[in-house]
């Protein structure tokens, strides 16, 4: 039997949100391995599949196991939360694969199986505060120095993104989400808003809505993401919502629209657009 290589995101942690092919992978696999929180994810779908469960901080370890075993002629699923492309184990595999000299003719086959991120899962639980040009930082600096962490902080902050936070607090890592709330407010309003969920589609799901000024009054852990809108994000009745600039071209209340359609793309009705390649 020639080996394969699953590395599966199994999406925020309900099975309705785990996509069919993640379904499929694990189902095909003879070997499961995960952290074990995560392989919890896929729990109704282990049948006689071998689950090898392994605790943090040893991605090195069960990414190397998996590829052994995958060598060997097994069918592997590496399992991930959210997607495995985003701070998850898509990007190991490869490397470590990469300083083995594998290549797809030769080596064994891999396809990464692609799922709900937290920015998505939890974005859905606060309205649509995502709308726009958006980045992601992990507060997490066990891999990434401080220094780089905060000067994307201050770019991202500067450039008016909304930002997702990642990883924002451990038991160990405190410090790290206060230092943030302080960078983030040299360039954005306290009264910008602030969403934060916790185990979004999960049993414990908690979902806080909230400003940046006031965000580190409510609880925050690991299995927290933490949204922080741009300067036109808005609440309404509890709802996060980022607008994405339709209210500056069509009146939002009216069902006929004063810009009719062969009006909609002319230069004097997008001022602020590049027109011509003249700014
Ligand atoms: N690969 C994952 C991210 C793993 S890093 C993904 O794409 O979502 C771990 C961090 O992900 C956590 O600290 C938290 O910030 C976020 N996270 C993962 N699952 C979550 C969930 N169900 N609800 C809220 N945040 C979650």
């Amino acid at each position: 039997m020639k080996g394969k290589l699953f590395v599966i995101g199994c999406g925020p942690g309900s099975v309705k949100h785990l996509t069919e092919r993640a379904r499929e992978a694990v189902t095909e696999s003879n070997i499961v391995i995960g952290y074990k929180t995560y392989i919890g994810l896929v729990k109704e779908l282990i049948t006689t599949q071998e689950v090898i469960s392994t605790g943090m901080s040893e991605e090195v370890e069960r990414v190397q196991k998996a590829i052994k075993l995958a060598e060997e002629g097994n069918k592997v699923a590496v399992v991930s939360s959210g997607d495995a492309g985003v701070y998850g184990m898509a990007g190991l595999v490869y490397e470590v694969l990469a300083g083995r000299g594998w290549t797809r003719k030769t080596g064994v086959e891999v396809e990464i199986v692609p799922g709900i991120s937290a920015v998505n899962s939890v974005a859905s639980l606060l309205g649509a505060p995502v709308m726009h040009d958006s980045c992601t930082i992990s507060l997490s600096d066990h891999l990434t120095p401080w220094k780089v962490i905060e000067k994307r902080l201050h770019a991202a902050a500067e450039a008016d993104f909304v930002i997702a936070l990642y990883n924002p607090r451990s038991k160990k890592r405190v410090r790290q989400i206060e230092e943030a709330q302080k960078i983030l407010l040299k360039y954005k309003s306290p009264d910008t808003p602030v969403g934060i969920v916790k185990s979004a589609y999960r049993e414990k799901e908690h979902i806080v809505v909230t400003t940046l000024g006031r965000m580190l009054e409510h609880e925050i852990g690991m299995l927290t993401t933490i949204i922080i809108g741009n300067s036109s994000t808005f609440i309404h009745d509890g709802k996060i919502i980022t607008p994405r600039g339709y209210e500056k071209k069509y009146d939002l209340t009216e069902e006929e629209q004063p810009l009719k359609k062969h009006e909609r793309l002319k230069e004097e009705n997008e001022p602020w657009a590049l027109h011509g390649g003249q700014p």
